[in-house]
């Protein structure tokens, strides 16, 4: 049998990717908090929750469905970037998570766009920095 360099370099990725989940499972952490905490901490939590709450993503479809999702999955995310849809004046909209907070964002494609476009650069590792600057030269003045 001829062993062919390609063959071997694909087969040395396989056995590289099948290790990696034993990697991930040591990280997990499994703190918790002593029990004369947790009721208060459970009434903190839902507070935030409640600040936090945006419209389920099952009432939409499409592009507007994965903008409500990226706010319901990552509302850190959201409520640290500015709409450029002209929101803040028309709807006293204090960052990009309010507009998924009703129903504005599924009518107003700046604001699905750029739920998206945080959402890609976020996962991609950039800063929110970055993400912010990139949201202002995209849809900045579009509106
Ligand atoms: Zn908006």
């Amino acid at each position: 049998m001829i062993w062919k360099p390609t063959l071997l370099i694909s087969l040395a990725t396989a056995v590289v990717i099948a290790a990696l989940p034993a990697f991930a499972g040591e990280t997990a952490n499994s703190a918790t908090a002593p029990a004369c905490c947790t009721s208060h901490r459970a009434g903190e939590a839902q507070a935030v929750a409640n600040l936090r709450r945006t419209l389920d993503p099952k009432q939409f479809t499409g592009q507007v469905r994965q903008a409500y999702q990226v706010a319901q999955d990552n509302p850190d995310l959201l409520a640290q970037l500015h709409c450029y849809c002209g929101c803040d004046r028309t709807n006293g909209h204090k960052n990009l998570l309010d507009c998924y907070r009703d129903h504005h964002g599924a009518s107003c494609a700046i604001c699905t766009g750029e739920a998206l476009e945080a959402k890609k650069l976020f996962e991609q590792g950039a800063s929110i920095e970055t993400i912010r600057a990139a949201l202002r030269a995209r849809f900045a003045g579009q509106n």
